[in-house]
């Protein structure tokens, strides 16, 4: 069965439209998102406007910033330390790649962890890792797929699990297999999984025979970033294949990480490239610029 992101994500933006406009009620404010884009790179305007349309789909503000492929980090960090101390903005995103002469991870860190949307900040990633969540009773749901944590969860793992969710599967006690061991997508990805009692093994390029390492997985998630690196050998029968990937092909096309075709048929349930992980992400983001509006709220009142 195809685990359809596109979907979900629609569903789950509409719940959001009314958590909004429920909260404008309440207090007379709406989240407010600044996005910051720097330079011109034509794959980074695309993923700005889909975020900015996903804002105003749910009724969040959302303000662009587009600054000078020019701009030093000197001056960067300035315009963050801006919009840290501006008390109507609840996230800040700067997308990413950053021009060459830019420290990402100094950007990173400028953000404050309160308004870091993407959960990409050292204090978030620690809190992810160090906490256990704060509901232990916490039921899944594509609505609300994780537990309480107290701080920003990386929007595609979280993503992830609301796809999970989607499937009505258990999760606990089964085999994950993680490939790719990036800190936005496979580290949080296995913390996540961990946590909802999975068995976890996280593969990565130097793990040495991926296909029988992918086929002990009940749960596959392949984020890699190298088209149909995960093919049908790799497919456990039954597993649910997770496929994160975005590979753009000579022809233009877009391909995942799983070679679809292929695998469709022998997992239980599979997410396609594009149209599953993708409006995720993004429909995440939305979630957490809610719930950092929502922390920062509760700390005023
Ligand atoms: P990354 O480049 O930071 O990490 C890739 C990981 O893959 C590394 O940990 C590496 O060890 C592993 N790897 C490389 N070659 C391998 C091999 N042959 N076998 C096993 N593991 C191998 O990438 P990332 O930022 O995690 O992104 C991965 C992919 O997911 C990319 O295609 C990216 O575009 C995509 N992505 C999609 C979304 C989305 O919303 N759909 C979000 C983030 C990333």
């Amino acid at each position: 069965m195809i685990i359809s992101g596109k979907d979900i994500a629609a569903q789950l933006r509409s719940d959001m439209q009314q958590q909004v406009d429920a909260m404008f009620a309440e207090y007379g404010r709406t989240p407010n998102l600044v996005v910051i884009q720097v330079g011109d790179d034509p794959a980074s305007s695309i993923y700005v406007r889909n975020k900015m349309r996903a804002a105003e789909f749910c009724h969040i503000r959302s303000q662009y910033l587009h600054l000078s492929g020019e701009i030093t980090e000197k001056e960067l960090c300035a315009q963050i330390e801006q919009l840290n101390n501006d008390d109507d903005v609840d996230g800040i995103l700067v997308q990413l790649p950053l021009p060459a002469h830019i420290d990402e991870e100094r950007i990173i860190c400028a953000i404050h962890a309160e308004k870091d949307v993407d959960g990409f900040h050292p204090d978030n990633a620690a809190s992810l890792w160090l906490h256990q969540p704060l509901q232990t009773n916490h039921i899944a749901s594509i609505y609300n797929p994780v537990p309480d944590y107290g701080c920003t969860i990386a929007c595609t793992p979280k993503g992830i699990l609301s796809l999970l969710a989607s499937t009505g599967v258990e999760l606990d006690g089964k085999r994950a297999v993680v490939v790719g061991r990036s800190p936005i997508v496979g580290k949080p990805m296995a913390k996540l999984l961990m946590d909802r009692q999975c068995t976890v093994t996280i593969a990565h390029s130097h793990t040495r025979d991926l296909p029988a390492v992918c086929r002990e997985a009940d749960i596959l998630i392949a984020a890699v970033g190298k088209p149909k690196l995960i093919t049908a050998d790799c497919i456990k029968p039954g597993a649910i294949v997770i496929d994160v990937g975005i590979n753009r092909l000579a022809d233009g096309s877009l391909s995942g990480d799983v070679d679809f075709e292929a695998c469709k048929d022998i997992a239980s349930f599979i997410s396609p490239v594009p149209g599953g992980v993708g409006p995720m992400t993004v429909t995440m983001l939305m979630q957490n610029t809610i719930d950092c509006y929502k922390r920062r709220q509760m700390k005023v009142n």
